[in-house]
């Protein structure tokens, strides 16, 4: 249908540097409330050969010309732009049937996640373009041959192809660790609401923030784009299980080993401990999260709860005051305020869901809502994707197969009851695996049971209770910092989780080499390699400090009373430093021992320049480890060599890592360690 009033939009995918329309009229796309034709979708005529390469040849060179600190800050740039854009966003998402706040972590969501993941690159990566990976291995006696893990960006396309639920979180949250590995990213919204991915698109390229090539945008159908990729592209799904499957069984993904990533569908369990009967807050948060996931986005979120575990004696109390909080909840336009449900995403999709719920009933009963009549405060129910929530309940749920493995992805979740903990956690993993599993007790038995018990089952799994009730982010939402991602049933993927979700998009290689020239492929100084000595490091700028820069000190020797005077006035008179036969008595030391933290203090004064000069802050020290035992009179050292250097592109300053070891008398390593300090780009310190 095509009202008088409105003209649908023509999208175009974003391909080899332009704007480009499919040819053909274009499959239409309703408006999911008004069943209005929204936009046209096409993607015939696209070149996917010529896209992935073009990805390759130009988006890849020129992203991998930047470090991991210049891409998240071209990300913090777009994800800033963004913001200050949403309500354009929040206008046009109004079409896929979503109310403001389902929309909100769609789009806000996505901005922020995009933001996340911009901050933490530049809080815990290096400002380099190889990363390295765990310690430097020895792998020869006389140290000239050692081993070390880098990561280095794919030289590929990162091909995401998205579900429609969420057009923005869903593009935003992959192509964000792509970009920031730097890997070039081509994303195929699914068709239904690729309106809304193609707007921000848009956005972003227009601000002219990104390299040529850096993103492409592919609207409409994905024609042969997979039969062209190679063994450096990446794709990431996130659909049904269905698809998913398909397409990583696809003979150009096998036949060229492609990394492949799926977030498929799940049936997420919510379980309510058997210590939160009514009366408990515990009974009331589950109700009220129960409630929440099935009616937030009409119930279209792979993290909706779609099986309700609870024990046999709360099963009625359950059903009733579920059954009063869905009633109360209304549904309507999506741009009423009065309403708290929206559409689906499409009438097809409502028709699918009544279809899944046939199943699922085959096996259980409703005991709320009719999936073929809904009572709207707006709308029509005869044009827009409406639908009422769905309780049902499985009598048996042991012995059920619908309830654990059709997804209804609607307003859709199921009953069922279990006799103890054992089997509340047997009938959660009857979902094959899923996404997230919630647990709402403030029993610390019960918990660790549960929680153990689903692990290996789910991605996630949040606990529920009155103590974090406020401040808890509730069982559908997937955070940037925590993997998203599930075994089996749910994809077998693992998206997110901080600077992880990055380094997917990157190879690890095991380099072997000796020091010298491992150094210089990592950008790291490694024990064995060159070193030089002319002037005290700590006079030196980051424009003069190099990778290697050392000092070697006097040897310092430690006496009793230094060990007594510490002890005194810090006041740790731990006996192993104090009493010689307890001392003796330990199994690790022959006497009295100088206490760990003198030894790094007296190194410290014997590495320090003390003028004021470009180190500006020590803000800590990295794996600080005490090796041999220094007894009175032993004679400490120090090499300290610059081992890292980080200069923060916003800043006067970087960061600088210095490889530190204290070594006796006798050559031994008696503490090793990194220390941390804040350096000035320039001495004397000049604003940029
Ligand atoms: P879908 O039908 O499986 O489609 C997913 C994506 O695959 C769409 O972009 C679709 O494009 C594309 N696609 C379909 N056939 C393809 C082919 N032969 N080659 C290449 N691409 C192809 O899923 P959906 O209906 O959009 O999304 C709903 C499902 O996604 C639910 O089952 C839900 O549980 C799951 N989901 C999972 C997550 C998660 O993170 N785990 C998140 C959201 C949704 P077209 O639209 O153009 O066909």
């Amino acid at each position: 249908m095509l009202d008088s009033g409105h003209t649908a939009r023509r999208l175009e995918s974003y391909v080899q540097g332009r704007w480009q329309p499919g040819t053909g009229e274009g499959k239409p796309l309703a408006n999911a409330a008004t069943g209005v034709t929204h936009a046209l979708i096409s993607s015939e005529g696209i070149d996917f050969a010529g896209a992935l390469d073009w990805g390759r040849e130009v988006g890849g060179p020129a992203l991998r010309r930047h470090t991991i600190h210049e891409r998240a800050l071209m990300l913090r740039a777009i994800g800033k732009k963004l913001m200050e854009m949403k309500d354009e966003f929040h206008a046009e998402s109004l079409a896929t049937g979503a109310t403001p706040q389902d929309a909100w972590p769609d789009i806000d969501g996505g901005i922020g996640t995009l933001l996340t993941f911009a901050s933490k690159a530049r809080r815990e990566l290096p400002n380099t373009k190889v990363l390295t990976e765990g310690a430097v291995e020895p792998l020869s006696r006389d140290g000239t041959f050692v081993g070390q893990h880098i990561l280095t960006p794919m030289q590929g396309v990162a091909i995401h192809i998205n579900a429609y639920n969420f057009p923005v979180w869903g593009m935003l949250e992959k192509i964000a660790p792509s970009l920031i590995a730097g890997v070039p990213c081509l994303v195929k919204p699914a068709s239904q609401t690729a309106y809304l991915t193609e707007l921000v698109v848009r956005r972003m390229l227009a601000m002219d923030i990104l390299p040529v090539g850096a993103l492409q945008l592919v609207c409409g159908s994905a024609g042969d784009l997979l039969d062209h990729v190679t063994g450096q592209d990446i794709v990431t799904f996130t659909g049904s299980a269905a698809t998913g499957q398909k397409l990583r069984t696809h003979p150009a993904v096998v036949g060229n080993s492609v990394r492949f990533t799926m977030e498929a569908d799940s049936l997420n369990a919510s379980i309510l401990g058997p210590d939160a009967g009514p009366g408990t807050p515990e009974f009331d948060l589950f109700v009220r999260e129960v409630q929440r996931e099935m009616t937030s986005k009409a119930g279209q979120k792979c993290t909706a709860i779609r099986r309700v575990l609870v024990p046999k004696q709360h099963e009625e109390a359950v059903i009733e005051a579920l059954s009063a909080r869905l009633s109360s909840t209304p549904i309507g336009m999506p741009d009423d305020a009065s309403a708290r449900m929206g559409a689906l995403a499409s009438v097809d999709e409502r028709d699918g869901v009544r279809e899944k719920i046939a199943v699922i009933a085959q096996e259980a009963e409703i005991v709320f809502g009719n999936p073929n009549q809904v009572t709207l405060v707006s709308g029509d129910s005869s044009k827009g994707a409406f639908m009422s929530p769905v309780l049902l309940r499985c009598d048996d749920a042991m012995r059920a197969i619908a309830p654990h493995e059709v997804e209804a992805f609607g307003p859709v979740a199921t009953v069922m009851t279990y006799d103890d903990l054992d089997q509340a956690v047997t009938l959660a993993k009857k979902g094959k695996g899923s996404l997230v599993s919630s647990v709402f007790t403030d029993d610390t038995d019960v918990v660790a049971a549960m929680v153990v018990g689903l692990a290996s089952f789910h991605g996630r799994v949040m606990i529920g209770n009155r103590d974090s009730a406020k401040s808890s982010t509730g069982h559908g939402s997937p955070l940037a910092p925590l993997v998203h991602g599930g075994p089996g049933r749910a994809g077998g993927g693992e998206e997110m989780g901080g600077m992880r979700g990055v380094k997917h998009f990157m190879q690890r290689t095991a380099v072997q080499g000796t020091p010298r020239l491992l150094s210089a492929v990592t950008g790291q100084w490694v024990p064995g390699g060159p070193s030089r000595t002319d002037v005290h490091p700590f006079r030196k700028a980051l424009a003069e400090l190099r990778v290697g820069d050392q000092i070697v000190t006097e040897a310092r020797e430690v006496t009793r009373e230094d060990v007594e005077h510490f002890a005194e006035f810090t006041g740790d008179t731990f006996y192993a430093h104090m009493d010689s036969d307890a001392a003796k008595a330990n199994p690790f030391f022959e006497d009295r021992v100088a206490h760990g933290y003198l030894i790094a203090s007296f190194a410290a004064g014997l590495f320090v320049q003390p003028d004021p000069g470009p180190v500006l802050a020590n803000y800590g020290v990295d794996n600080l480890r005490f090796l041999t035992p220094v007894y009175f009179g032993d004679s400490l050292r120090v090499r300290l060599t610059c081992k890292e250097i980080n200069p923060r592109e916003n800043a006067v300053y970087g960061e600088v890592r210095w490889d530190c070891q204290v070594t006796n008398q006798k050559n031994d390593v008696v503490a090793q360690y990194d220390v941390l300090t804040m350096v000035a780009k320039t001495w004397p310190l000049e604003e940029t």
